[in-house]
């Protein structure tokens, strides 16, 4: 008998995931709720979002990553916690996957350092 080992579970999983995702042509819009979808909390929303017109569910979106292309899963769980949480705008999405966001925080976090040390020296020689 052949069982599956758990990563190579995880990886049809994701891509499954992937391809219901590049599927997903949803109108967020819509008052029909598809199976799975995540409830939006609009009132939170329309704190951070005064004009913009706002979704009334999320769902898993497909997009490929800015800086490495591989294609990703921004899912339903992670865009409420993103709006609604952190409160980002809902005009924002997306656009880096995991590691390529750590990779480019790291390049901010350097460059930031970088210049503050210029800073320092130039006031304090
Ligand atoms: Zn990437």
């Amino acid at each position: 008998m052949f069982i599956k080992s758990g990563l190579q579970r995880r990886k049809e999983i994701k891509a499954a995931r992937l391809n219901k995702a590049k599927r997903s042509e949803v109108d967020v819009y819509s008052d029909v709720v598809p199976q799975g979808a995540l409830l939006a909390d609009t009132e939170v929303l329309r704190e951070r979002n005064p004009l913009e017109r706002l979704p009334n569910f999320y769902v898993d979106r497909h997009f490929i990553c800015k800086d490495c292309e591989s294609h990703e899963i921004w899912t339903a769980k992670q865009q409420k916690w993103w709006y609604e949480v952190a409160r980002g705008s809902i005009a924002s999405k997306a656009i880096r996957c995991r590691s390529c966001r750590f990779k480019e925080k790291r390049r901010k976090d350097e460059a930031r350092r970088v210049h503050l040390e210029g800073v320092a020296r130039k006031h304090y020689k």
